[in-house]
C-alpha cells in the first residue's frame, strides 16, 4: 500500500523497516513492528497486556480519550512489554507507543516500565527500551510525575545487579521520559533524525530570549552534547542490539566475531 511521505510529500511503497525510499525519513513505527524489527521471529510473548488505566485524579473526560485511543490505536497503553531473544540471547524488551496520547507516561507506562527493569533484575537478563513521548501524562496529574522517580528507582535496582540497560530514543522523547529512565541506559542509542529533549524549543527560546542553534535537540545534536552513544540506523538495530548484548555480558568472556 503506497503512502505519502510527510518529509518529502512523495507517495512511497514501505518495507517492515518504514524508512522513506525517496528522501530517507523515518515513519514511526508501532510497538509490534518494532519489536518484529528486533527480536527473533515469534519469540515475542507479551507481560501485562492487558492492564489499563484508572482515572486517578478523576478528572471529567479522561475515561473517554483512553477509550478513543484504545480503539485507535488497538493498543491499551502507550508502551507494550515483553520477552523476545535478539539472535537467541533472551532480553525484556519495553516499547512506547506514540499514537496512543503522544506516548505520555501515566500510572501504567510507568508500572509497565517499572516491571520490565524489575524482571531484569530478578533473572539477571538485559532490558531495552524504545522510548516515544511528549513526556508526562497531564491527566493524571501528580501521579504521572511520580513514574519518573519510580522508573529512575527500578533503573537503579538493574544497575545494582550489574544487568545491562539498553535505551533506543526514538522520534520524539521528550518531557519526564527524558528526564527518567530514558537517560539512565548504560548504552544510549537513538535514530537519526529523532527530537530529543525536556522542553520545546519554543519554551526555551523564551525563556532564555535567545535564538537556539541549528538542529538543537535532533539526535546528532545530543550525540555531540554527550546525551547519546551512537544514533543507529534502523536498518542495523537489531545487529547493534545483539553485539551490545553479548559485549555486556556478566562475568563472561566476551568473544565477539
Ligand atoms: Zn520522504
Amino acid at each position: 500500500m503506497a503512502e505519502l511521505c510527510t518529509a518529502c510529500g512523495h507517495e512511497v511503497r514501505l518495507d517492515h523497516f518504514k524508512i522513506c525510499p525517496s528522501c530517507g525519513h523515518y515513519f514511526p513505527l508501532n510497538p509490534g513492528e518494532r519489536i518484529a524489527l528486533i527480536g527473533d521471529e515469534g519469540s515475542f510473548v507479551e507481560m501485562e497486556g492487558t492492564m489499563v488505566s484508572a482515572n486517578p485524579i478523576s478528572l471529567a473526560g479522561y475515561e473517554e480519550k483512553l477509550e478513543e485511543n484504545r480503539k485507535k490505536s488497538a493498543l491499551n497503553d502507550a508502551v507494550t512489554i515483553g520477552r523476545c531473544t535478539i539472535e537467541g540471547d533472551a532480553v525484556i524488551v519495553g516499547v512506547m507507543a506514540f499514537s496512543f496520547m503522544g506516548g505520555s507516561m501515566g500510572s501504567v507506562v510507568g508500572e509497565k516500565i517499572t516491571q520490565a527493569l524489575l524482571e531484569g533484575a530478578l533473572e539477571g537478563v538485559p532490558v531495552i527500551l524504545c522510548t516515544a513521548s511528549g513526556g508526562a501524562r497531564m491527566q493524571e496529574g501528580i501521579f504521572s510525575l511520580m513514574q519518573m522517580a519510580k522508573t529512575a528507582s527500578a533503573a537503579a535496582l538493574l544497575e545494582e545487579t550489574g544487568t545491562p540497560l539498553f535505551i533506543v530514543l526514538t522520534n520524539p522523547t521528550t518531557g519526564g521520559v527524558t528526564a527518567s529512565f530514558a537517560m539512565l541506559g548504560d548504552v544510549i542509542l537513538a535514530e537519526p533524525g529523532a527530537i530529543i529533549g525536556f522542553a520545546g524549543p519554543r519554551v526555551i527560546e523564551g525563556t532564555i530570549g535567545q535564538q537556539l542553534p541549528e538542529g538543537f535537540q535532533r539526535a546528532e545534536f545530543q550525540q555531540e552534547k554527550g546525551f547519546v552513544d551512537a544514533i543507529v540506523n534502523r536498518t542495523d538495530l537489531k545487529r547493534t542490539l545483539s553485539f551490545l548484548i553479548r559485549t555486556h555480558r556478566r562475568g563472561e568472556v566476551s568473544h565477539v566475531g
